[in-house]
């Protein structure tokens, strides 16, 4: 397959040391953390997200992650991403990170698409979440760069089907609050490829291709087919998680976050370069599964 120059690049972001491991039962040490986010790096993966600056009483398994980021040491050519969700949480992501020795110049952000997801999630309407996050961008250093995560942006575990309209209207809001990029997130995993595709076509409303990431569950088996229509509408930044780690917590015992391995072999078997190293990605991910003890 031929792509044109500078097209045929994907990024994937690894989001099993945060997203994956903290919807694992297991506790992870910090050494144990920090061990895999090197074993990310080393298999080429430049974007990982690693942790969390949350109540550490909501989310006990990020209650660490400030220690993760020093027991991380030095890493050269990767950039982490950790989520902020509040004003206050970003003061302690700035103490963390100027004590960090790789490059911590990345935050991400959450908004729902529903509001009983909303308040599920980040225990306030739609509306106050956009409102903190404009807090955030008010005090953010201007070196960080700022992901604007959209939650369920095609089915609601409350609310049923999200109205694709809705979607599109927040990502125009996230886009004037003057977040960099914008990942759409189909947290449960149940979108089909002519959803996805509505979805993001609205977002592309406000958003360059370029800026826009994709976040899929494999709930039932349709993470790749909607790789595949988003990477069809220009779309090329892939969340994924090594190992698939991270269960999802509405559908016990099914798979939740694509897996980092099945996505690279998709996107090589299609032409896509990712930069990382399959057989080195086998190696993080065999100790990702024993890790979490499967
Ligand atoms: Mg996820």
């Amino acid at each position: 397959m031929t792509a044109k120059a500078g097209q045929d690049h994907v990024e994937i972001v690894e989001v099993g040391p945060r997203d994956g491991l903290q919807n694992e039962k297991a506790v992870i040490s910090v050494a144990q953390k920090a061990e895999l986010i090197h074993a990310c790096a080393a298999a080429g993966q430049k974007s990982i997200e690693m942790g969390s600056f949350v109540n550490p009483e909501r989310v006990p398994q990020m209650a660490d992650t400030g220690a993760v980021m020093r027991a991380v040491g030095a890493l050269e050519g990767v950039r982490g991403i950790v989520l902020v969700p509040t004003v206050r949480r970003l003061q302690e992501y700035i103490l963390v990170r100027a004590q960090a020795q790789f490059d911590m110049g990345e935050i991400a952000v959450f908004v729902s698409a529903t509001e009983a997801f909303s308040q599920a999630n980040l225990g306030c309407s739609v509306d106050e979440s956009l409102s903190r996050v404009a807090a955030i961008m008010d005090k953010v250093p201007e070196d960080v760069a700022v992901r604007g995560y959209i939650s369920c942006v095609t089915d609601c575990p409350f609310e049923g089907l999200v109205d694709p309209v809705v979607v599109s209207a927040i990502a125009g809001r996230l886009q004037d609050l003057g977040c960099d990029t914008l990942a759409l997130a189909d947290t449960i995993g149940k979108g089909t490829p002519d959803r996805v595709g509505t979805v993001f076509e609205g977002a592309l409303k406000h958003w360059s291709p370029g800026q826009v990431g994709a976040h899929f569950h494999d709930t039932v088996g349709l993470a790749l087919a909607n790789v595949d229509v988003a990477l069809g509408q220009g779309v090329r930044s892939f969340d994924s998680s090594v190992a698939g780690l991270g269960g999802c917590p509405y559908a016990p015992g099914a798979p939740g976050n694509l897996a980092t391995e099945a996505l690279l072999a998709h996107l090589s078997a299609a032409g896509y370069e990712t930069g990382v190293d399959a057989e080195r990605l086998t190696d993080a991910a065999g100790m990702a599964r024993q890790m979490v003890g499967r």
